[in-house]
């Protein structure tokens, strides 16, 4: 299990310094999760501003 990021993400930035195991980088048109390395904590959802990321 792993939280997943959708095509809503605006690139704001919020949720990346939050993740406690450094999951989250900044790709091409939005921001990404990498599954292998979410220990699918949360802390992201409760952070985005317009609810792009759920958990998958
Ligand atoms: S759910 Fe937690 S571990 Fe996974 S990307 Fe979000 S903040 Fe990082
Ligand atoms: S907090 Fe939401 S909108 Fe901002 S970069 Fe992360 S996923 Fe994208």
């Amino acid at each position: 299990m792993a939280y997943v990021i959708s095509s809503d993400c605006t690139k704001c930035g919020a949720c990346e310094p939050v993740c406690p195991a450094e999951a989250i980088a900044e790709g091409d048109a939005q921001y990404k999760i990498d599954a292998d390395t979410c220990v699918d904590c949360g802390l992201c959802a409760d952070e985005c501003p317009v609810s792009a990321i759920t958990p998958a």
